[in-house]
């Protein structure tokens, strides 16, 4: 068997089997196998794709390529949430606490922001003395004490999907449906979790800009996560718009903390509880959706969630004050206010040039070893639906460094913006299919109108 034999079957579209797709995951580990190599065998399986078996080979050999988390003494329900990343996707900061406060386990594995997408990692890091690499003991211990740990990846997790992200990602073979359930399940998997909820997003900010792709992914995703004889469910949210009003690094932290403190901007709040009542459904904490909206708003309005965070990340090393007291924290050194001449109301926010602008101000990077500055990002003071006056302000750009390019930002900021007449908006729905779950859209608008106390509809909103 050669590297060569393997690329070549799957250029003219056979499968590999189990054997061929452990030499090339062991062959890359060893250095065995050439980047130049795993590079050509990406880019055949994106034209030529993978079979569920063999998906589920190259999950499974990916995972088995580091450590799996263990229980250890902990009983209860693991269950963590899965987003395929999308621009102010701030959820995990807010879902993984109030999970935590509902009483379910959340050891979670985040990863750092590469293009468009932001990570949770870096915004965590905004926080002086956070610890993210923790070893099983230290792990245990938090995940004890709060019920959630939030995790980096460390060289013993899954350290195939750190080399195959790598060559992937300058190789254009990141749009691949096997390769992404491979690189995301591998590392979901090693959290030894009893439910998985998958958000995957959908839009101009998305891996997968339409419904088909990204319901595609998702079908895939549950399927595989059964293949390995574990539980998943997908929601299919929009991500043609940010999430939230934030986007960059500490200032998604900050609104983070908002939501927990009850002030969440309603498209972010209808997603963390849309995500949140499919895993406290499908885990069996609550019996219908109306009591996983009750118990989630029960546990934030009452500061139970946001404890749980801040004695987390406390117990991570991290100094928590700032989160407490964000007015006392360090702020960016440089802005501008993007304003708008003729006003009207906001029909669209395009959420890959809102993504481009956190990019040029420092939020993100192009390449993995890229420095990010933490305090650069936009507030987005207008979002769809919302109208304003002339001269009034659409968003502010900001930064902390010389380099961050802020009328570059500001330029892509207002042409991302599509104003008109307030009858020419049409309110689009943050949940576009659910795969696996135990509700539907429907039933969900229908029962989060009347018990939510985020989805206002919109005056002119006919459903
Ligand atoms: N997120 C991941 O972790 N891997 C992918 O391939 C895509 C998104």
């Amino acid at each position: 068997m050669t590297a060569f034999s393997i690329i070549q079957k799957k250029q003219r579209g056979q499968a590999n089997s189990a054997e061929e797709i452990r030499f090339m995951v062991q062959g890359a580990l060893a250095e065995r196998v050439e980047p130049a190599q795993l590079s050509a065998w990406f880019m055949a399986i994106y034209f030529q794709g993978m079979n569920p078996e063999e998906t589920w080979t190259l999950t499974r050999e990916m995972l088995e390529s580091g450590r799996v988390l263990q229980r250890g003494e902990l009983s209860g329900l693991r269950v963590d949430k899965h987003s395929t990343g999308g621009v102010g996707d701030k959820v995990t900061f807010v879902l993984a606490p109030v999970w935590a406060a509902c009483g379910l386990q959340v050891p979670t594995i985040t990863g750092r922001g590469l293009g468009l997408t932001g990570g949770t990692v870096d915004k965590l890091e905004c926080l002086p003395g956070i610890e993210l690499g923790l070893e099983q003991e230290a792990m245990q211990k938090v995940l004890a004490e709060t019920g959630l740990c939030i995790l980096r990846q460390t060289q013993d997790l899954v350290p195939a999907d750190r080399i195959f992200y790598a060559l992937r990602d300058v190789t254009a073979t990141v749009e691949s449906v096997p390769l992404i359930c491979a690189s995301i399940l591998s590392k979901k998997l090693a959290e030894d979790l009893d439910q998985l909820v998958l958000d995957v997003k959908c839009g101009s900010g998305a891996i997968f800009a339409t419904e088909e792709q990204a319901a595609e992914l998702a079908e895939a995703l549950v399927a595989i996560t059964a293949a390995g004889g574990r539980k998943a469910c997908a929601l299919l949210s929009d991500m043609d718009t940010p999430l939230g009003r934030q986007v960059g690094n500490w200032n998604e932290l900050v609104e983070s903390a908002e939501c927990l403190q009850g002030h969440g901007p309603a498209d972010l709040m209808e997603v963390v509880y849309a995500l949140g009542a499919a895993g406290l459904l499908a885990a069996g904490r609550c019996a219908s959706l109306e009591e996983a909206i009750r118990l989630q708003q029960e546990v934030i309005h009452s500061g139970k969630a946001f404890e749980a965070l801040l004695k987390a990340l406390e117990l991570q090393g991290g100094n928590t004050e700032r989160l407490r007291f964000p007015h006392r924290a360090p702020r960016p050194t440089r802005g501008l206010t993007v304003t708008h001449a003729q006003g009207g109301t906001v029909l669209a926010v395009d959420a890959r040039a809102i993504g481009q602008a956190a990019l040029l101000l420092g939020a993100g990077r192009q390449r993995r070893e890229d420095a990010i500055d933490a305090l650069a990002g936009l507030s987005l003071h207008r979002k769809p639906g919302e109208s304003l006056r002339p001269g009034e302000a659409l968003a502010d750009v900001y930064c902390s460094t010389p380099e961050g390019r802020l009328e570059e930002a500001a330029a892509l900021v207002r042409e991302a913006y599509t104003l008109g007449a307030e009858e020419d908006f049409r309110p689009r729905p943050m949940l576009l299919r659910a795969i696996g779950a135990p509700f539907d859209p429907d039933e969900w608008r229908r029962v989060y109108r009347n018990v939510g106390d985020g989805l206002k509809p919109h005056p002119l909103w006919r459903p």
